[in-house]
């Protein structure tokens, strides 16, 4: 997700779980955000999640002169595109099917499936997608691109200050058996302590972490259910919408992990560099 805009005013004090939207917040730890924001972790006593109630630092997070953290995009939509090809093949998204990429960023998911021949738009209300500025939506609703097959939001949902009000808002975009697909690491309190990676507490941008609970009670609060895919993917769906079963996830699993070997062999689906340089900016 790339922002520069300024978000002081989306800033969070929450009193009870964003995630689920009951559950009360019991300390789990403390951690310094960008090097001078004192950051209570939170976990959800009905959901799990893991969240910061106590939001203040996002002007200082989303600063314009701040580097830019994020440097596994490019990786990392090709991975996207690939496993959109390969929901293609298992029947969760139609040929040719209508994409909206949610937090869009510089546009180049939208173009990688625009290249595959997905109908793919974008939509980012703090980015100019420069790969791909001619399909860049104003709005999610009652947009230009109609009602859509699937909505992605690709490292969005753990930078977001009210991930209800955001994942409300995307399904009356949605297609009657449309499918909202998102990628976010999932919190596990069992395994996850204050050095989890994804905390990332040096950008000070991830806020919200989901446990497959919250993801679940989350999506029901939409009127939407949660399946979990294969390699991080999540698809929220209407009741009535497309179903994931084990046979259709098991050649998912198959068709995406040959597809990311393939291109692995060529050099692609590798973040291996870009963590590096992630490792550069950091001790720089
Ligand atoms: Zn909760």
């Amino acid at each position: 997700m790339e922002t520069v805009e300024t978000h002081s005013a989306n800033d969070r004090k929450a009193i009870s779980c964003p995630v689920c939207g009951t559950g009360s917040l019991r300390l789990k730890f403390s951690r310094v955000v960008l090097g001078q924001h004192d950051a209570d972790y939170c976990e959800c006593e009905t959901c799990g999640s893991l969240v910061v109630p106590n939001v203040d630092w996002l002007a200082d997070a989303y600063g314009g002169d701040r580097v830019d953290p994020d440097t596994g995009t490019a990786q990392r939509s090709i991975i996207c595109s690939l496993f959109i090809r390969a929901m293609r093949y298992v029947g969760l998204v139609p040929r040719g099917g209508r994409v909206l990429d949610f937090g869009a960023g510089n546009g180049l998911l939208v173009r990688l499936l625009r290249d595959q021949g997905f109908d793919a738009w974008g939509f980012d209300k703090h980015t100019t997608m420069t790969v791909c500025r001619n399909w860049q939506l104003d709005a999610m609703a009652g947009n230009e691109a109609g009602r859509v097959d699937m909505i992605t939001a690709v490292e969005v949902f753990e930078h977001l200050v009210d991930p209800h009000d955001v994942l409300q808002s995307m399904v009356p975009a949605l297609a009657d058996d449309g499918a909202v697909l998102l990628r976010t690491t999932l919190y596990d309190g069992s395994q996850h302590d204050e050095s989890w990676y994804y905390l990332e507490q040096a950008y000070g941008q991830h806020i919200t972490f989901y446990s497959r609970e919250g993801l679940r009670k989350l999506a029901e609060r939409c009127g939407l259910q949660a399946t979990f895919l294969p390699f991080g993917f999540h698809m929220l769906t209407p009741r009535s919408g497309k179903s994931a079963g084990g046979l259709r996830r098991a050649c998912l699993f198959v068709l995406s992990g040959l597809l990311f070997s393939m291109a692995r062999g060529i050099g692609l689906c590798d973040c291996s560099r870009s963590s590096i340089d992630k490792t550069m900016i950091t001790q720089s």
